[in-house]
């Protein structure tokens, strides 16, 4: 375990109402009863080197910080001390809560380092918790993947794994193929005494029959709530005045966009969210793409196309007013075949003889009329992307075990080493080999719940977690 001291901001920066500086390690509370002092008392009267304690874990304190170089007054501030092992890291924790704001939270971390502590880097504090033992990796794991849900879905599927569901299930795997393993060894070890008769045999069965199942499964889960956690990138495209803009603001529920009877209005991309049946959407309003001349325009249409390729679907717009124009003609061959949505927008005012010759001209493409105008045809319009690119694809229930990506990847290792034990002869040396494939299966058991001897292997997960957390 490290001994030094650590502190950070622990909460976004920027004017809001409560800023947090977090400290963990054993200078957390000398450093609390140097610079914190209780409202109705003296900066001056107090000892700052004072060894008794002053302050009750796990209660909450009202007063002012100082510096206690230049003796100024800091922040009023809640004071909060958590006596290890009860806190995040198992260490003594310190929690000040002031105004938030730059300047105020700089000011007390300043103070903070100046007695004693070093500034944490990105992660630095569920490293620690993940050291002490207090949470493994795929519990550090899910609280990234808390922090940057873009969902309810994601959310829930965070907790659970936060929680040790996904852990629990590793573990119970780890304990029964250790029993195997020791079964085999024992066999090795032992080969005269210990009545080993259909002993492999046993072992193979039961890395079929009961192992791959499971691990297929979980590999399974992650594919079909991967959707959950990273959303789906949308992209409007179309040319100018049919309607994209509204068609974004009506889709997100507030006008982002900015909508307008003059063409060209959008340049620059416009990003906004959303969901659909629990599924995050990223949606962009492009410009609209025509032949220009207009420099600016025309790095605006390069954007957009630049969009077109890296979005999940286009949401291609028309106007049910009129048939398609040469040019549109065109866009509906560059899309064909990309996952592609044609809306057919302006309903309100549509001519049927011009819906004739669109669904003619579109050629069977996915298609749906809407009036952003109105607001019909809105629900429809995500039923038909729900359908095109989620249903069926996703499964409805998030709760149990799921892991990450990383986690999948050592679970597909797994899974290869599992269907590579194949039928032998029962002789001593295919227990040997059953037992070292079993071995191998362990280690990368162990990779996914993290060796805490292994340290700095996990620096790159924990250097995906913010500073602070
Ligand atoms: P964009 O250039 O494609 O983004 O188009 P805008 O969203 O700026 O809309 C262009 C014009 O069409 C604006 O005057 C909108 O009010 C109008 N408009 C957009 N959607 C509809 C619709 O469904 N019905 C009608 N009647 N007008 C619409």
């Amino acid at each position: 375990m490290t001994n030094n001291t650590i502190a950070a901001i622990s909460t976004p920066l920027g004017p809001g109402g409560i800023g947090i500086v977090r400290i963990s390690g054993p200078g957390a509370y000398p450093i609390m009863k140097r610079l914190f002092v209780r409202k109705n008392q003296d900066f001056n009267s107090i000892d700052k080197r004072d060894t008794g304690d002053r302050f009750t874990s796990h209660r909450v304190y009202y007063g002012h910080l100082f510096d206690p170089g230049s003796e100024n007054r800091l922040d009023e501030v809640l004071a909060i001390y958590m006596k290890a092992p009860k806190s995040f890291t198992r260490e003594d924790v310190v929690e000040f809560h002031s105004h938030s704001g730059f300047v105020v939270l700089d000011r007390i971390l300043s103070a903070v380092v100046d007695a004693g502590a070093t500034l944490a880097g990105p992660g630095a504090f569920s490293k620690r918790a993940f050291l002490s033992g207090r949470i493994d990796l795929t519990q550090a794991e899910a609280v990234i993947d808390l922090i940057n849900a873009p969902c309810e879905t994601a959310v829930q599927m965070a907790n659970s794994q936060v929680a040790g569901e996904f852990r629990e299930v590793l573990e119970g795997i780890t304990a029964r193929i250790t029993t195997l393993q020791a079964a085999c060894e024992a066999s090795i070890e032992f080969s005269d005494s210990v009545d080993d008769g259909g002993l492999l045999l046993n072992v193979l069965n039961s890395l079929k029959t009961s192992f791959v199942p499971v691990i297929s499964e979980l590999i399974q889960r992650e594919k079909e709530t991967a959707i959950f956690k990273e959303g789906l990138l949308l992209a409007i495209a179309g040319v100018p005045n049919v309607g994209k803009s509204s068609l974004l603001n009506r889709l997100v529920d507030k006008e982002t966009a900015i909508v307008s009877e003059v063409p060209g209005t959008t340049r620059d991309i416009v990003r906004e969210y959303f969901s659909i049946k629990g599924v995050p959407v990223i949606i962009c309003d492009t410009a609209g793409i025509h032949n220009t001349s207009d420099p600016v325009e025309c790095i605006g249409i390069q954007k957009a196309r630049d969009h077109f390729n890296q979005a999940d679907m286009v949401l291609l717009v028309i106007e049910g007013t009129r048939r398609l124009n040469d040019f549109e003609e065109k866009l509906v061959d560059e899309f064909k075949h990309a996952r592609m949505i044609a809306v057919i927008n302006k309903d309100d005012l549509a001519d049927e003889d011009a819906i004739f010759d669109i669904q003619k001209q579109i050629k069977g493409i996915s298609n749906i009329r809407v009036s952003a105008k109105t607001g019909t045809g809105m629900s429809a319009l995500k039923e038909l992307i729900f359908k095109d690119l989620v249903s069926g694809k996703t499964r409805v229930k998030h709760e149990g075990a799921t892991p990450n990506l990383r986690q999948r990847k050592i679970l597909e290792k797994i899974l290869q080493e599992l269907l590579r034990g194949d039928n032998a002869a029962e002789t001593e040396q295919a227990i040997v080999n059953v037992s070292e494939l079993l071995n191998t299966i362990l280690n990368l058991l162990n990779e996914i719940l993290g060796d805490r001897k292994k340290e700095d292997l996990y620096d790159n997960i924990f250097s995906q977690f913010c500073v602070g957390k």
